[in-house]
């Protein structure tokens, strides 16, 4: 090869590089780790952050976005969503819809979360027969459409006549259940190896009864220590997490002490729950804005009146208790119960954490890199350092003054590509 052949490629190594670059420029950065820093420059390359440095010179080919005043912000994670739902009375609309039109509403709902900022989230299991989350995380992975990252479970693992079954139709009718049904530690192993085998990076389980199904109580814990076990420990042979639904008591400090990973909800948690969950390790999952959403969206909702009158009865505990939590320094992370709202509602729960008593920087540090870290997938996602996915958005004031910014999201881009630019033309690259 000669010199002027190689001198050829090099330059068009050079420009294909630097064609990648984007430079985005703001007043401010909440990084995610703690740290704010005035007039970032933040250089992206081929999806990932490069560094984040001072104004100055751009080099030839970066693409520039300057977002002025607003505040940049990792991509928020939602660890706690159900796409697959859009409706009250969610076990009837289970039988009304097939899983294609289910995956298809999943599509919507998690288009729209990412329009609202939500870079990643994690399903709790959805009502669905077949896999239509995990289908929908392999067609957004594959690059047939743009979404956020996606975790978790195809189903919520239940016993009969638990949160995941059909308590309202007569021994005569033959359903399927909008969850998992599996009885005794044979019947959980294969469950969970189902799951896996068709996608499933969590296991969810319906440890305890529910809010919003029919014919069961939340105060009831319906697995078996053995059931548990069983589940915990097939998860675990193939390095599966495993998160609890778990309102009882005695059901957290079960499910704590079998070695989950998250327990989502943790209504009736006592002062001994939060400290098993903290000598374990466990996060908790308050998933405080779905109750708000009921009551504010719902209130004549037959089909949730159960479930709105739970949420009532309990609310002052629920938030005394996850106050007493907070100040002993349990790992508590974003999840909203996500059920089909305008996806701008799910940042609700920010204001409900602040509300208990977390500041606004602990908040947004919960719903980026907390749950990053709940998730495993900290070394990728969940902060704005060098080396990690170009997950990143912005709003026009300060979150931390108004930590109700965050329903305002005006700026997303998820993997270095903008998907979401409000009040910005398009910029050309520097010359
Ligand atoms: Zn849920």
């Amino acid at each position: 090869m000669n010199k002027f052949v190689i001198l050829f490629l090099v330059l068009c190594m050079d420009f294909h590089t630097q064609a990648q670059r984007t430079l985005i420029l703001a007043k401010t950065l909440i990084d995610g780790t703690g740290k704010v820093i005035s007039d970032p420059a933040v250089l992206i390359d081929s999806g990932r952050i490069i560094s984040i440095g001072r104004r100055g010179p751009v080099s030839k080919g970066t693409q520039l976005i300057n977002l002025g005043e607003r505040t940049l912000l990792p991509g928020l994670i939602d660890v706690h969503v159900h796409p697959d739902n859009g409706d009250d009375d969610y076990q009837v609309a289970h039988l009304r819809s097939s899983s294609a039109y289910k995956a298809l509403m999943a599509l919507k709902n998690v288009q729209d979360l990412l329009q609202a900022g939500w870079t990643a989230l994690r399903v709790a299991g959805d009502q669905d027969v077949a896999y239509a989350n995990m289908d929908l995380r392999k067609a957004i992975d594959g690059g047939l459409f743009t979404g956020p990252h996606i975790y978790g479970a195809a189903h919520y693992i239940s016993v009969t006549g638990g949160g995941g079954d059909i308590n309202f139709i007569s021994p005569e009718q033959q359903v399927i259940a909008d969850g998992l049904i599996a009885n005794g530690p044979d019947e959980m192993r294969k469950a969970v190896r189902n799951e896996i085998k068709y996608g499933s990076n969590w296991i969810k389980i319906l440890e305890t009864g529910a809010f919003m199904t029919t014919g069961d109580n939340p105060q009831n814990v319906h697995f078996s220590p053995e059931e548990l076990k069983a589940v915990v420990e097939e998860a675990s042979r193939r390095d599966v997490p495993v998160m609890a639904h778990a309102h009882a008591t005695e059901g957290i400090k079960q499910a704590v002490k079998a070695g989950v990973r998250s327990i989502e909800h943790g209504s009736y948690m006592d002062e001994e729950a939060i400290d098993l969950m903290i000598q374990y390790g466990t996060w908790l999952i308050p998933t405080l804005t779905i109750d708000l959403w009921f009551q504010e969206k719902w209130s004549d909702s037959k089909a949730l009146s159960k479930a709105i009158e739970l949420a009532k009865n309990s609310r002052k505990q629920v938030y005394d208790m996850l106050r007493l939590g907070i100040r002993k320094g349990l790992k508590v992370g974003v999840g909203t119960d996500y059920v089909g709202w305008p996806a701008e509602y799910s940042a609700r729960e920010f204001e409900e954490l602040v509300k208990v008593g977390m500041t606004p920087m602990q908040a947004i540090m919960a719903g980026t890199k907390v749950n990053a870290e709940l998730l495993r997938k900290d070394n990728e996602i969940g902060t704005i350092e060098p080396g990690k996915l170009a997950d990143i958005i912005a709003v026009d004031k300060d979150p931390l003054k108004d930590i109700s910014e965050l329903q305002r999201v005006t700026f997303v881009m998820i993997g270095g590509k903008v998907v979401k630019k409000t009040g910005l033309s398009d910029s050309p690259q520097s010359k």
